[in-house]
């Protein structure tokens, strides 16, 4: 059956289908399963700008406060809905599963002043559920406030969970196109190595056909340079291209990536990294 004609498929991620305020059903091809996304950035608005960004109307800016217990309700009637109903039955592909709780949305997580409470009130209800070591919390950030948010990481690694750590460049005006930031490579330096210090860590990253080409080979090996003083402590590096069409207006013309692509790619990387690489065409 066509993928596509369940409300849970890869293509669609859409906040809004089952009408929650915080809490969001997605069918996750990196996660493997049935991924319950917690979104903390209900206004869109993300201090990063990347070219690929899926979300509409992303601004620039913080999330608005958080309702706490509106936030646990709702994450309370889905892991319900989840664990004791046939919703994923109804709603996905045959065999999915419940592969884990993401702080994700449309925006960076961790910009939220109430992140921590919200780790804190996500491993409640895992007890709650018994579902401690069996479904694990992910964090998926872009990493620019993991130095501000470290006993959240702490507390997520504590039931092991684990950070997906966007890097989608290895030089400074690469980063400025793609993320649309002005970065400092120190900082994103430090806060990579504060991040796998203290949690399980996957490096996330991006690449685009930009202008109809491929990631230049100096684009790699910049690359490759701000990755390997981390490698041998990575959990792995997870390689995507566009997944689901960009809402952002960009000066340049952005595509996917295909299979073929990607692979050259993760073998050019692999021989310079000792790293598992997973690519998701
Ligand atoms: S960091 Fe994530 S949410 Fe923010 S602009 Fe980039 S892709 Fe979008």
């Amino acid at each position: 059956m066509d993928k596509k004609t369940f409300k849970l498929h890869t293509e669609n991620h859409d906040r809004d289908i089952f009408e929650s305020k915080y809490i969001y059903p997605v069918l996750s091809r990196r996660a493997g399963g049935l991924s319950l996304g917690i979104n903390l950035n209900t206004n869109n608005a993300c201090n990063w700008q990347c070219i690929y960004c899926e979300i509409p109307n992303l601004t620039r800016g913080n999330p608005e406060p958080i309702d706490l217990n509106l936030l646990e309700d709702e994450l309370r009637q889905w892991l319900f809905k989840i664990n004791h109903t046939s919703f994923i039955e109804e709603n996905g592909p045959p065999n999915t599963s419940f592969a884990d709780i993401a702080f994700s949305g449309n925006g960076e997580p961790t910009a939220a002043k109430e992140f921590a409470d919200a780790v804190d009130r996500s491993i409640k209800l895992l007890k709650e559920f018994h579902l401690v070591n069996k479904i694990p919390i992910r964090l998926i950030t872009n990493g620019s406030f993991i130095h501000k948010n470290l006993d959240a990481i702490k507390t997520i690694s504590k039931y092991n969970g684990e950070v997906w750590f966007k890097v989608d460049a290895g030089n400074t005006l690469a980063m400025k196109q793609i993320n649309q930031i002005n970065p400092s490579m120190k900082q994103i330096h430090n806060n990579l190595d504060l991040c796998i210090r203290h949690v399980s860590t996957v490096v996330q990253s991006c690449f685009l056909k930009i202008d109809g080409s491929i990631p230049s080979n100096k684009f790699l090996d910049d690359y490759i340079n701000f990755i390997n003083p981390f490698s041998n402590n990575l959990k792995g590096i997870h390689i995507y291209s566009l997944a689901r069409p960009s809402y952002q207006k960009s000066e340049v013309d952005i595509q996917r990536l295909d299979l073929e692509e990607l692979s050259y790619i993760q073998q050019y990387i692999n021989n310079q990294i000792d790293c598992l690489i997973d690519i998701f065409p």
